[in-house]
């Protein structure tokens, strides 16, 4: 593993193949047919993860150093995740019995009644941004319904999961519930989408890497969660309260240096309040610097170098394309050579059917686009494939409304900015963002199959 900060490698991990995907499957398959964990009372499940929970926050400064230095981002956004991925698996302890199912009217002799199971295996590939969160909000929720899980972490960063998945075995999961295959995604991860004992598929990452899995799925014949990439609009009308808004419409573009697939990446602004905004963005964005992750500083570095490249494209583009250049902060004079680092940026007016207003860069890049009215604004927001989150900023409740209800996103924040929100509320996207939701109580429902039973009687 490479600390993004400094390029250098500080741990190795198992290269693991389809032969190690195939005796985690198995693993899997077991513990589910054995009497300790399919039989065990939802409320005894429940307190296993709320254990887990417990030894997360004992290991709290140890854990967030580790997925600090293992993803490259600032040290109290590593706390931060690990804070919200004990507050997954104290949601889901206390869920866990608490899903039930319905009666139904059916005839006077007969009643109907619904119970939700396991699906059986959980197959789960995570990305490499929020690794805690994820795995975090995937077997909390996964496991609070009886499935066993078989979970891929990234390639790029998975130390956390491993730790995470090994303090479970002390909150007292029992061995072959929670399996963990590192490696490759085109070995591990394809092994792992393909095997036939896979009885469901959760998938958060790229949207190329999300129609493979699809794929997948379809060959198998089961379902399948995609949680996958956004462009997500934040629309900043002239009434709005500005002072409220601009910190949290930059900080929902710089945190994680950008690679957030709920990202604020376009803010869609008013024109008459147009040049106040563009000064005032300039200078908060000229005061934002990047630096290794220990520093603790506004940015990170990003990932490693396929992102840096990725992020330098797109720049190149706008240069090239001659889309102005509000603002760009910079980089610590004194960062480790062979770090990721870049500048945040941010651009505008930016044509709304230009690349940087359509594509998701993942990196601190902000493309501002002007509007000239409502209708507009909910055109432009609307006009990507994405339709993860979005963000209004209005004094005028009523056109809140209007506009929240009218922007295609799984996500609509009034006000705010949830970059993924809280782990109650229900997430995930439209169009090209993905399908299914993860988080909160629909989260049981996805990791549940529903069963219909008929009783007839005298
Ligand atoms: P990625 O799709 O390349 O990788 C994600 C995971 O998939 C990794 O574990 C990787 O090893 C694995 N993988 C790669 N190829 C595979 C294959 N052929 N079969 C099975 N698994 C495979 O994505 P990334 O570069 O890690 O993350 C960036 C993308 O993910 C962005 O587009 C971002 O928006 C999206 N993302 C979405 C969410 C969300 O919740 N919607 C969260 C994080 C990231």
């Amino acid at each position: 593993m490479h600390c993004p900060s400094d390029g250098a490698v500080f741990a190795s991990i198992p290269r693991c193949d389809g032969g190690d995907v195939g005796r985690a499957v198995v693993a899997a398959r077991r513990a589910l047919e054995r009497e300790d964990w399919a039989r065990m009372p939802a409320a005894e499940r429940g307190a296993i993860l709320s254990r887990l929970a417990a030894l997360i926050r004992d290991n709290l400064e140890s854990l967030s150093a580790l997925e600090s230095r293992d993803t490259g981002k600032p040290l109290r956004q590593g706390r931060a995740d690990i804070v919200n991925a004990a507050r997954y698996f104290e949601f889901y302890g206390g869920a866990a019995d608490k899903v039930a199912g319905e009666t139904l009217p059916l005839q006077p002799e007969a009643l109907a009644l619904t119970l939700r199971e396991p699906h059986g295996v959980v197959g789960s590939v995570v990305p490499w941004n929020y690794p805690a969160q994820i795995m975090a909000r995937v077997a909390g929720a996964a496991l609070a319904m009886g499935n066993t899980l078989v979970m891929k972490p990234a390639e790029d960063a998975c130390l956390s999961v491993l730790a995470i998945a090994g303090l479970a075995l002390d909150a007292g999961l029992p061995a072959g519930v929670w399996n963990v295959v590192t490696g490759y995604g085109e070995e591990a991860g394809a092994a792992l989408a393909d095997h036939p004992g896979v009885d469901f598929l959760t998938f958060t990452g790229s949207p190329e890497v999300g129609t493979a899995i699809q794929s997948a799925a379809a060959r198998n014949h089961i379902g399948c969660t995609l949680e996958l990439g956004g462009k997500s609009p934040q629309l900043l009308f002239a009434d709005a309260d500005l002072e409220a808004a601009l910190p949290v419409i930059v900080n929902a573009i710089v945190q994680n240096c950008g690679q957030t697939c709920s990202a604020g990446s376009r803010l869609l602004v008013e024109a008459s309040i147009l040049p106040e905004i563009a000064g005032l963005l300039r200078q908060r964005f000229r005061a934002l610097v990047a630096g290794p992750h220990d520093r603790d500083l506004d940015l990170g570095p990003l990932i490693n170098e396929a992102q840096m490249r990725r992020v330098d494209a797109f720049v190149r583009e706008a240069e090239t394309a001659a889309i102005p250049l509000i603002a760009e902060g910079s980089i610590a004079p004194d960062c480790p050579p062979g770090g990721y680092y870049v500048p945040a940026r941010i651009y505008g007016p930016v044509p709304a059917s230009a690349r940087l207003a359509q594509e998701e860069v993942f990196g601190p890049v902000l493309a501002v686009i002007p509007f000239a009215d409502e209708a507009e604004a909910v055109a432009i927001a609307n006009g990507t494939d994405y339709g993860l989150v979005a963000g209004v900023w209005t004094r005028d409740s009523a056109r809140a409304l209007r506009v929240a209800r009218k922007v295609r996103a799984g996500q609509v924040f009034v006000n705010g900015y949830g970059a993924g929100g809280g782990v109650e509320l229900p997430f995930g996207g439209f169009k090209k963002s993905g399908h299914g939701r993860e988080k909160g109580f629909e989260a049981l429902r996805e990791f549940s199959a529903l069963k219909t039973i008929v009783i007839r009687h005298d």
